[in-house]
């Protein structure tokens, strides 16, 4: 199984990742835990390009594409052959990141970002999103970040609102494989809620 955590900066995804893959061990299953951008050597290369260059050294197209390019890399390299061999996969952001911050916030469209991604990933979507939800999440991102300033990692809190509601518009068009997970309250509650909606995969 093929399982991601999506959101925004500071809704705890990292921490579920490490959690959830813990629950899902403690049932008996092999779990491989991964993150984009990166995965994979490639996609690390990838990752340090994107991450380097500053704010004005890719256009967003080229950008997107990078992005794209790392996760072609990231499902060659290690999610198929791993979930080939009968392992869950715990993924720290994939594809929906693209569609909300370069698709939806960007301004290329989403269904743009989902076209090149699609080419690149061949089929390999997740069997289900976890879309973790935290009403404090940019506050306690800026705080991590010891920003002053009311941007967050870079940008405007506009700009994370137009990623929350990219997240939330894909959520509603999949809502099968995309649920909604509400991030606030003890980690421990958190992953209960995160593994009430995989029973049926179990
Ligand atoms: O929260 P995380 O550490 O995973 O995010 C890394 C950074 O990369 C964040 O600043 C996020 O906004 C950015 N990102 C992005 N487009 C993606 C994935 C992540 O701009 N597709």
């Amino acid at each position: 199984r093929f399982i991601t955590l999506e959101g925004g900066e500071g809704v705890g995804k990292s921490t579920q990742v490490r959690a959830l893959a813990d629950a899902l061990r403690a049932r008996g299953l092999e779990v491989v835990t991964t993150r984009e951008p990166g995965g994979s050597d490639g996609a690390e290369a990838i990752r340090r390009l994107l991450l380097e260059g500053g704010e004005e050294r890719w256009s967003a197209p080229a950008e997107a594409l990078l992005f794209a390019a790392a996760r072609t890399d990231h499902v060659d390299k290690l999610v198929r052959p791993a979930i080939q061999s009968g392992k869950w996969v715990l993924s720290d952001r994939f594809i929906d990141s693209s569609l909300a911050y370069q698709g939806g916030a960007g301004g290329l469209g989403i269904e743009a970002v989902r076209a090149i991604n699609a080419f690149g990933i061949e089929g390999w979507f997740p069997d289900r999103t976890l879309l973790l939800l935290h009403p404090d999440g940019a506050e306690r991102a800026r705080a991590r970040d010891g920003d002053e300033s009311d941007r967050i990692g870079g940008r405007p809190a506009s700009y994370h609102d137009a990623v929350e509601q990219a997240f939330r518009d894909i959520a509603a068009a999949e809502p099968d494989r995309v649920r909604l997970i509400d991030a606030s309250g003890s980690p421990e509650d958190v992953t209960e809620r995160l593994l009430g909606t995989l029973e049926d995969l179990l």
